[in-house]
């Protein structure tokens, strides 16, 4: 970074600092602790791959518990994408706040086990039924912080397949789920004679596209809507509501139906992968995040309802790369780093994925969004 350039990025963080009320005491400096970064997050490190994080905001959210303007950290290289979501947060902010729900499904974790026939197979399946109690016994001393939800099993000849629903309260909690399964399979196969050939055998299923994530959820489901005033189409979106329909009813439903997309969707993975770098989740869970659907309908006074659903949302406020300082001051900015902050969290994406959508469609009904990536994704000459 030449000098000049430097200077100019600390004023930038000066004027972020003061707009977010926080000292960014890692941004735009040395950021990580080696130590700890390459004895539990990183093997065989070599260095940092640096992403620059810029905020989008304020957005405003109803219901929700925010003592100051929220702002939302988005890590990537994509110029354009933080002014979209912006403007897509200024639309919704200006419209009365978005609203907001979610609900916590669990984490899975599926083993795959061979018991021999079709009838020890129904054998199995059957003892699973019968002693879920002493299952939940099991998984819950591998962790203070881990519940079994519940079980879901799928018989294939030779095979069963299961998948394991774990409450892991503030975390993501892959590697506490993958623990809990390991001595469940373990007790399974010294109780039944019967062999476990995976614990993970993609009934899961992590980080592959699959309808069972979308239909029947995995980590937290997410809901977030707004009416966008007639208005405010026209003044902050340069659209109107007739046309911002037709590019969502073409791209997100007919264009999505077309190509046998699984996300009926504008972008969530943008928004998705960049608040996931920004604050330390998995960023290959944005396999699961980046499905979901987005809603459009025209009001008779002439406004819009727009609305999206997030079918699976693996995220958490603590454990695995939300404890590296940079991505925990990127939760902190928006109150949700730590224990009892994961809904919260949920409930914040999917608003910041409800301003990337509009801010989207928006620009494609009016035409400026090649325009918008030259002017902004570009060096300027
Ligand atoms: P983790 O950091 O491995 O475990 C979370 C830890 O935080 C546990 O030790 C837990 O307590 C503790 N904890 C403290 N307060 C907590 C609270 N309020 N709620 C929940 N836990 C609390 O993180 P993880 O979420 O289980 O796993 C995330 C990591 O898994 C990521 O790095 C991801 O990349 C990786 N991953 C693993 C797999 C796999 O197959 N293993 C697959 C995909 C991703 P206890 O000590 O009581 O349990």
């Amino acid at each position: 970074m030449s000098l000049k350039n430097l200077e100019t990025a600390k004023e930038r963080r000066g004027e972020i600092e003061k707009k977010i009320d926080m000292k960014l005491s890692h941004i735009g400096n040395y950021s990580l602790n080696e130590s700890i970064a390459s004895s539990k997050n990183c093997e065989n490190m070599i260095g940092i791959s640096q992403i620059p994080m810029g905020i989008a905001g304020p957005l405003r959210i109803n219901g929700l518990k925010i003592e100051k303007d929220l702002f939302i950290p988005l890590a990537t290289t994509e110029g354009a994408l933080v002014a979209s979501v912006n403007r897509g947060c200024k639309a919704i902010s200006l419209s009365g706040g978005a609203n907001v729900n979610s609900f916590k499904v669990g984490v899975t974790r599926g083993p795959v086990f061979y018991t021999g026939s079709i009838e020890k197979s129904n054998k199995l399946f059957y003892w699973i039924k019968e002693n879920d109690k002493k299952l939940s016994e099991i998984a819950k001393k591998t962790s203070s912080h881990l519940e079994l939800l519940k079980v879901k099993i799928r018989t294939q000849g030779l095979y069963v397949f299961m998948r394991f629903y774990f409450d892991t309260q503030d975390a993501m909690g892959m590697n506490m789920a993958t623990i809990a399964t390991q001595e469940l399979a373990q007790f399974i196969e010294r109780k039944l004679g019967v062999e476990c050939l995976s614990v993970a055998g993609n009934f899961d299923i992590d980080k592959k596209p699959a309808w069972i994530n979308f239909i029947n959820n995995r980590g937290h489901k997410a809901w977030s809507e707004v009416v966008l005033k007639k208005e405010i189409l026209r003044s902050v979106l340069k659209t109107n509501a007739e046309r911002f329909f037709e590019v969502w009813l073409t791209k997100c439903m007919i264009g999505s139906a077309m190509s046998g997309s699984l996300g009926f969707n504008a972008q969530y993975a943008n928004i998705i992968s960049a608040m996931f770098i920004a604050t330390g989740q998995d960023p290959a869970h944005v396999v699961e995040g980046s499905m979901g659907m987005t809603t459009a309908k025209i009001l008779k006074n002439g406004d819009l309802y727009v609305s999206v659903y997030l079918p699976s949302l693996m995220i958490g406020t603590v454990g695995g790369g939300t404890e590296l300082e940079t991505q925990k001051e990127a939760l902190g900015i928006m109150g949700v780093a730590g224990s009892g902050k994961v809904e919260k969290f949920a409930k914040i994406i999917a608003a910041a994925v409800l301003a990337g959508e509009i801010s989207l469609l928006a620009s494609l009904s009016e035409g400026s969004l090649a325009k918008a990536h030259q002017r902004l994704g570009r060096i300027k000459k």
